[in-house]
């Protein structure tokens, strides 16, 4: 298939005109300007007037259109894929909650059945593995999370509560507190066992974020959100995180979880080489205003502001797409926003080789944006995932 005539946002730049080559899902040829296209290939698509970017990869999601990654089936977790691939996104993480073990369980093995099967179904995001947000963070910043469920790391079995997902190729991810008991060892254990360590749901000391930083925990959920604020004298995880250029995060750009002005502080900071987009979006995500139980409890969606009976923010409505118009209006640059969305969280989970960026030898994970900002086209691993 040849992707003809967009502009695109290429790893060195913007090209004002990009044809792309693809062959057996991945870009084959990255054909820039001029460049005559090869004559052979019959099936071709118009991208004129578009840009191109790398498909978004969105590390935290716990569902959208009514679906909960919690209580969803593979065809739910499928039915979400679709929705993710209209907002561009190619790849992602369902995200879980602290549940009782019976319920984790049958959420991964709706995602492992998803996994197995998603090459064959209709094109949709694709999912990589899991997210697991908790249990082992601080009940004292448990945002929308049931703290009943939180856990202690005292022993090495308090893992074998969490299923894991049966293939070598899926990514797990953790997002935990460094503070908790057990908390540096659990960084150390899942560290040595391949997953991705998010320092999160904390309020940890920067002596344990130092200690957690060294046992490989380089990144940061939600940052800002369900952390201790910053005081002067007390700089704590947003102070820690803020600083160290060697600590990646992923923010919330929704305008509500953080002020836009805090999200051009992140920015400024951290640079966009240092900061992944998520969605944490929710099952309200893609529905509108109105009541929803979500997690055992009643969360209002008002002006697209998520609020549990606590008062507090409980996850987003948004979708990657919302947030990179968000950084954009910023004044975060295309290139920042591939970054984002793109590059940074495929280099988390270590699959930059194969996704993030518009570059011979990855996959076709790509979307298409007009001029108003509007998806056209996604493709996932170069099927047609979603025509707007
Ligand atoms: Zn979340």
């Amino acid at each position: 298939m040849l992707l003809r005539g967009a502009r695109a946002i290429l790893p060195d730049g913007v090209a004002e005109v990009v044809s792309l080559l693809l062959d057996e899902g991945r870009i084959a040829r990255v054909i820039r300007g001029d460049e005559r296209a090869p004559a052979y290939i019959s099936e071709k698509i118009d991208l004129g007037g578009l840009t191109l970017l790398p498909g978004f990869s969105d590390l935290h999601i716990h569902g959208a259109v009514g679906v909960d990654a919690m209580e969803a089936s593979a065809d739910d977790l499928h039915q979400v894929a679709r929705f993710l691939a209209s907002n561009g996104v190619t790849s992602w993480l369902p995200t879980l909650v602290p549940s009782p073990y019976e319920d984790y369980q049958k959420a991964v093995e709706a995602i492992e059945g998803l996994m197995r099967e998603q090459d064959e179904r209709e094109a949709a995001s694709r999912v990589l593995g899991l997210h697991y947000e908790g249990p082992f963070v601080n009940r004292a910043q448990c945002g929308a999370l049931r703290p009943n469920y939180f856990r202690a790391y005292t022993e090495k079995s308090a893992l074998d509560t969490l299923p894991l997902i049966r293939s070598s190729q899926a990514v797990h991810m953790m997002t935990l507190a460094p503070e908790i008991e057990g908390g540096v060892n659990l960084v150390r254990e899942l560290t040595a066992r391949g997953w991705v360590v998010s320092i999160g749901h904390t309020r940890a000391s920067v002596e344990d974020l130092e200690r957690a930083r060294e046992a490989g925990a380089h990144h940061m959920t939600h940052f800002m959100n369900a952390m201790v604020a910053l005081h002067h004298r007390a700089p704590g995880p947003i102070g820690w995180g803020l600083l160290r250029d060697d600590i990646t995060c992923d923010v919330i750009a929704d305008g509500k979880h953080l002020d836009p002005l805090t999200l051009e502080l992140v920015l400024k900071c951290k640079t966009a080489a240092r900061v992944s987009l998520i969605s944490d979006s929710i099952s309200a995500a893609g529905l509108g205003d109105g009541e929803y139980s979500v997690w055992g409890e009643t969360i209002t969606v008002e002006q697209g502001r998520t609020r549990n009976l606590r008062g507090n923010l409980a996850g987003s409505v948004i979708t990657m797409l919302d947030a990179a118009r968000m950084m954009l209006r910023l004044g975060a640059s295309e290139a920042d926003v591939a970054r984002m969305c793109s590059s940074n969280p495929a280099r988390l989970i270590g699959r930059e080789h194969e996704c993030g960026s518009i570059e011979e030898g990855k996959r076709a994970d790509l979307v298409a944006i007009d001029e108003k900002g509007d998806v056209r086209f996604t493709f996932v691993g170069g099927r047609i995932a979603y025509k707007g």
